[in-house]
């Protein structure tokens, strides 16, 4: 199978070179172009100046871009080249509609689309132990399934087009919680003088233990927020969580209340802080 790449990103780029270990990467496309040709010294890959490029020169193209509308660009901008039967893998988090839309264009190039977005963090990227919730038509996950392999500990059938997505609007709307929960916590611990070291230690071998607080408890309570997970990405994913929960006529408050807070760090620069910043919010 030849894979190509379109997005090296914090997740684009472990997942690539996990390909590129597999074997399976024949070719990457990023909008920076540096961020590629770095790849392509470790690795012998093609580097293309375009998505259409890319298309032309593989059977399954990997997409891991940011937003919705990003995702659609890539998406029109391979259908112009792409051959018939290529199957196309989207990881980025994007909402169902999105998906359903991609799914439509290529359809009208005899071109198979899943949604594939994926949990685990830059951590899994880089380890290929991310989490994948597809949907899209189950056959064609089968015939994807090694590639999925080279990324993921887990892949799950979600059902059809944009359930994958919807799945992972689920997980969003619960990182949300975890992420109020983590930093209004351990803010409160440092108001009380203990060694936050062993409060974190020791939480997290217990019931209200979870992989944030293992990952970035620490880094929080030091006062560094190195992405990880951009704030404004998860921003980005919580109002289309907003906007689906409207759909559905259910109030999400938890999530109005990370938007909004969102909003504040956003517009005191902190956009491109991981999502645990927050903690700055808990800690005035
Ligand atoms: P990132 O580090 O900001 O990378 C975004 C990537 O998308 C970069 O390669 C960027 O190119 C490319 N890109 C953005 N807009 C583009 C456009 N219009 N045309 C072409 N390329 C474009 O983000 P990330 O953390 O890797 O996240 C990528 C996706 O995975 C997002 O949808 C995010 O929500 C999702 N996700 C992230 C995590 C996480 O922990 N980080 C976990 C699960 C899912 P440049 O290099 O040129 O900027």
């Amino acid at each position: 199978m030849k894979v190509g790449m379109i997005g090296l990103g914090a997740m684009g780029l472990g997942m690539a070179t996990n390909l590129a270990k597999a074997g399976m990467l024949k070719a990457v496309y990023n909008r920076t172009i540096s961020k590629a040709n770095a790849l392509a010294v470790e690795f012998d890959v093609k580097v293309c100046g375009s998505p259409q490029q890319l298309a032309e020169h593989v059977d399954m193209v990997m997409i891991c871009v940011a937003a919705d509308e990003d995702v659609l660009q890539m998406i029109n901008a391979i259908a112009e080249t792409i051959k018939p039967n290529t199957i196309v893998v989207d990881m980025s988090t994007v909402s169902s509609e999105t998906a359903k839309k991609a799914a439509a264009i290529l359809l009208d190039k005899q071109v198979q689309f899943l949604d594939a977005p994926v949990s685990g963090g830059v951590e899994g990227a880089r380890k290929g132990a991310l989490v994948m919730m597809v949907g899209g038509d189950e056959e064609t996950l089968e015939s994807a399934r090694p590639a999925l392999e080279a990324m993921s500990s887990r892949i799950v059938y979600m059902g059809g087009t944009g359930s994958g997505q919807g799945t992972k609007a689920v997980n969003q709307i619960m990182a949300a919680g975890i992420n109020q929960a983590v930093t209004e916590a351990l803010a409160f611990g440092q108001t009380q003088g203990l060694a936050m070291d062993k409060v974190i230690d020791v939480i997290s071998g217990g019931a209200a233990g979870n992989w944030f607080l293992q990952h970035r408890g620490r880094t929080m309570t030091q006062g560094t927020y190195e992405p990880g997970f951009k704030l404004a990405l998860h921003h980005k994913d919580l109002k289309i969580c907003q906007k689906m929960a409207e759909q559905a006529d259910i109030s999400i408050p938890l999530v109005d209340k990370t938007v909004a807070d969102y909003q504040q760090l956003m517009e005191q620069g902190y956009a491109d802080e991981d999502i645990s910043a927050l903690y700055r919010l808990k800690s005035l």
